[in-house]
């Protein structure tokens, strides 16, 4: 079984209490590596590095060309490991080889290439020559935040930590990064590559372990400056109160409940495998899945059948074997969790269309279910008001476009969502009227490091990725060089000084 450690300022080290874990391969229940199990006395440990690496300047005084260099030299490296880290990510994660090559690796390349690019075109100072009301000039000035911590969940380990990590570093911050204990092995990977490429020591570090403290403390730690967190709502809640304690910066990436709509002049043959790709990609464990499915009353029988016929094209099988379109969901809890759902879609008198079950040809001892599909649901059944984070896709029916759109918005996230038409103008005018962070026309799932990506209502607060991501790991600060050489009465010191 492969071993690893925490990475704290630039190496491998055990857990000060020496404590290990395993990490369980769901798509055999069997455990697959072994890795340190972090206390908080590590946590402290790992705060402390990324502080006096911080304190140090090592990394936030090279220039944006200089860090630029590096993050490039990152993504060359991840090509070079990008089997093992598919290798890797397939055992811990239970994604099928298809998603962890693309969504993971080759996504968490083009963030750092991205990122790289952003760093080259930062202009770290603008100056302004002013009168306000005397000559003066004003600076803007970028500083790096500080030290980040940064949280990530299960689903996508590498590429989310990447979304974080490359802003972090090309902002000149340092960071502790603490993966899901479920998916702990490629934000180490990350880490010794991040060292390879010129990252220096106490920049970033990564702690690991199965401990719910872990998380609460890095959080709470007094030399935090910044909290990106990507996660639930339930835990991003207590994380966000944890920061309001302390006044610290924080970024919040939760949970969806996003709505497919299908116009009535929708190009069925690539709107139906769209709405598939739309819910059922990993399992239905994305964060912007489109798991609400709103379709025209008057075509909802045909949409049905051919959804029907479509679905069963999906692949459900060991996400080892490149044929498979589906795996396992990560753990025994997260499926029987979906069970609980599609219960109660039963129980609220729902109609399965597809699915509902453990499918019968897979590894009893993995975590798998069938792409599930129930139509004649409400828009106030539990199933289509709360995330399931399982292959579960719900079909709700609409009469007309303002309909469609008041259905989509009636929920308490935003964070993606998608609209199949052949009338580009419709679908953009409709995509503008829904409250979410990302619409995808004729498309989904598709995230372009270059622009900006996160939720509206309680799919969380700031963006990450785009320039408005990288901003959120800057201070912002103004210097005003006051240049007039004219009697204080002249400006504000009057204000407060005697006239004569
Ligand atoms: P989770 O909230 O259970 O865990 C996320 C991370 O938080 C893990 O690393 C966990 O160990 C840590 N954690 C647990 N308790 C903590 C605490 N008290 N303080 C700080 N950290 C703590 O989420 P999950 O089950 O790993 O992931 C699934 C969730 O993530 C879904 O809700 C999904 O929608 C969301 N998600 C959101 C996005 C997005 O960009 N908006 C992306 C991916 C996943």
């Amino acid at each position: 079984m492969e071993r690893y450690g925490l990475f704290i300022d630039g190496e491998f080290s055990a857990a000060q209490d020496g404590a290990v874990y395993t990490s369980i391969n769901p798509a055999n229940g069997l455990p697959w590596a072994e890795f340190a199990a972090a206390s908080t006395l590590d946590v402290d440990r790992a705060v402390k590095a990324a502080k006096a690496a911080h304190d140090s300047g090592v990394w936030r005084n090279k220039t944006p060309a200089e860090r630029a260099e590096i993050l490039r030299r990152i993504a060359d490296l991840i090509s070079d490991e990008h089997m093992a880290l598919v290798m890797a990510e397939i055992q811990d994660s239970g994604g099928t080889m298809r998603k962890a090559n693309g969504a993971d690796i080759m996504g968490a390349n083009m963030s750092f290439g991205q990122h790289a690019e952003f760093c080259e075109a930062l202009q770290l100072e603008e100056a302004t020559e002013e009168f306000f009301p005397i000559e003066a000039t004003s600076i803007v000035r970028r500083e790096p935040v500080g030290v980040v911590a940064a949280i990530i969940p299960f689903n996508f380990p590498f590429a989310a930590a990447s979304w974080k990590v490359a802003p972090a570093l090309a902002a000149g911050c340092t960071l502790v990064l603490k993966p899901s204990p479920l998916t702990p092995c490629t934000a180490l990977m990350m880490a010794k590559i991040c060292t390879e490429a010129g990252v220096p020591p106490g920049v970033i570090n990564v702690i690991t372990g199965p401990d719910a403290e872990l998380g609460a403390a890095l959080v709470a730690h007094p030399l935090v400056n910044k909290v990106s967190f990507t996660g639930s709502n339930e835990v991003g809640k207590k994380v966000m109160k944890s920061c309001a304690d302390r006044v610290t910066n924080c970024l919040l990436e939760l949970g969806g409940k996003s709505a497919t709509i299908l116009l009535d002049d929708a190009d069925l043959d690539i709107a139906i495998p769209g709405a598939i790709f739309g819910s059922f990609f990993h399992s239905g464990q994305v964060c912007e899945s489109g798991t609400r499915l709103l379709v025209p009353d008057a075509k909802h029988d045909e949409i049905v059948a051919r959804l029907k016929q479509e679905i069963a094209n999906v692949v459900v099988g060991d996400p080892m074997d490149v044929t498979s379109t589906m795996g396992p969901l990560i753990s025994l809890k997260q499926l029987e969790n979906t069970e609980r759902y599609v219960q109660s879609l039963h129980d609220e008198g729902a109609t399965l269309v597809f699915g509902g079950k453990r499918p019968e040809h897979c590894d009893e001892n993995g975590f798998y279910y069938e792409p599930t599909c129930f139509t004649d649901v409400r828009n106030d059944m539990t199933a289509a008001c709360e995330e399931i984070f399982g292959p579960v896709l719900v079909i709700i029916r609409y009469v007309d476009d303002d309909h469609a759109i008041r259905i989509a918005n009636d929920s308490k996230y935003g964070l993606g969502g998608s609209i199949w038409s052949r009338d580009l103008e419709r679908a953009t005018g409709m995509a503008r009227r829904i409250e979410s962070g990302t619409l995808w026309i004729n498309d989904y799932h598709l995230i372009n490091p270059k622009y900006p990506f996160g939720g509206f209502k309680q799919s969380g607060i700031g963006r990450e990725l785009g320039p408005q991501g990288l901003d959120a790991y800057f201070e912002f600060k103004h210097i005003h060089v006051g240049r007039s050489s004219s009697r204080p009465e002249k400006h504000y010191l009057s204000m407060i000084l005697k006239e004569g």
